[in-house]
């Protein structure tokens, strides 16, 4: 069986087929290079004027990213209440024809369950078991468990927001994932590699974001559905240069132990984090081939999640959104395959085109097409 290593090699080698693909990668980094989305670089401002700070540190990086974060969650908090989450979690499915699931869904406010509620779940159940700490982050995890027929999930979420949907949805996207697995052979059911799992989990948690899905769930006007959903992205982009930017960190680092970690940090931060404090010029001659031999692992998985996940989430949306049956349909298809076929034939397949990166590009590219 393939390890994640040689996947990642034959995942390059694969790429070499779809051109585009590598385009894409590289176009989004320089594309960070060149511009930035708005809503970040006031917030830079905003620091470097109410502190006096010339060179950002590693903390402020959190900072713009919590602020951020906040920002998006206080100004939605009323359409995103805690309270309402269950059951549009069960209209959701519902929409997207998971009709079976979403009799099965069974939502527990405590961490553990009883015997008698154990006994009670039936084949294709997804539980989700929610500790509601205040004192601890809130997060997500899921614990396959569909060997047996079961999804469970385990959650601590506590606030309303999109943050919290995005957590349980995301969740509840790999618990479909595994639910839906029809591998004959057991050794292949998640011989799949992670970011593809992450890509497919990411294209449920981004209905929360869909325009006609924010309509026809939470009752949100189309003009505050598309403004959350560009700040979203815009806060997506934000992530994914800081992730990339460790990524190289960290490849840099390892590969140098001698070097000073604060001008790494300083060389990296630039080149990703604050694209416009200092404006460097895109390669006019783009050598992927070398480029590719600094381009880390774990950077490369982020990428590639991004890639596929704006691939899928484009092919399966019609006029624009993905909450139909149809995408169900797909998604279900695109499940049932596990790690028997190799991830691009099971999207060429369910998709009927082979995968290209360009729908990522296309995404963050529409950030910068609507600011002027
Ligand atoms: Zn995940």
């Amino acid at each position: 069986m393939l390890g994640e290593k040689d996947r990642y090699i034959d995942f390059l080698e694969e790429m070499r087929k779809y051109p585009g693909g590598w385009d894409a990668v590289f176009s989004i980094l320089d594309s960070w290079t060149n511009s930035t989305d708005v809503a970040y670089q006031p917030l830079l401002d905003e620091i470097a004027e109410t502190w006096g700070i010339e060179n950002y540190a590693p903390w402020d990086v959190a900072y713009v990213r919590y602020e951020f974060q906040t920002r998006i969650n206080d100004e939605y908090a009323d359409a995103f209440g805690i309270g309402e989450m269950h059951e549009r979690l069960r209209a959701t499915l519902k929409g997207l024809g998971f009709s079976e699931a979403e009799r099965a869904i069974r939502c527990f406010s405590k961490p553990h369950l009883s015997q008698e509620e154990l006994g009670s779940l039936v084949h294709g159940t997804i539980t989700v078991r929610d500790h509601g700490n205040r004192q601890l982050r809130q997060f997500g995890k899921y614990n396959d468990a569909s060997l047996m027929g079961l999804a469970d999930i385990e959650t601590n979420l506590h606030e309303d927001g999109v943050g919290t949907y995005r957590i349980l949805f995301h969740e509840v996207g790999h618990a479909l994932h595994h639910l839906n697995i029809r591998s004959k052979y057991h050794m292949l059911r998640t011989a799949f590699p992670k970011y593809f799992s992450e890509a497919v989990a990411q294209v449920v948690e981004f209905l929360v974001i869909d325009v006609a899905w924010l309509g026809e769930v939470c009752g949100m006007r189309p003009e505050s559905a598309a403004r959350l959903r560009r700040l979203v992205v815009s806060l997506e982009l934000q992530k994914m240069r800081e992730n990339t930017m460790w990524a190289f960190y960290e490849n840099e680092i390892h590969a140098n132990q001698s070097v000073a970690r604060r001008d790494v940090w300083r060389r990296l931060a630039r080149r990703f984090l604050y694209p416009r404090t200092d404006l460097e010029s895109a390669p006019g001659e783009r050598e992927y081939e070398e480029r590719l031999m600094y381009f880390p692992y774990s950077a490369l998985q982020i990428a590639l999640t991004i890639l596929i996940r704006e691939h899928l989430r484009r092919a399966l949306s019609q006029d624009g959104t993905m909450f139909t049956t149809r995408a169900g349909e797909m998604l279900k298809e695109i499940f049932s395959f596990g790690g028997s076929e190799h991830w691009t034939t099971v999207v060429e397949k369910v998709t009927g085109e082979p995968f290209s990166g360009e729908s990522a590009a296309n995404t963050f590219n529409s950030l910068l097409e609507s600011k002027s």
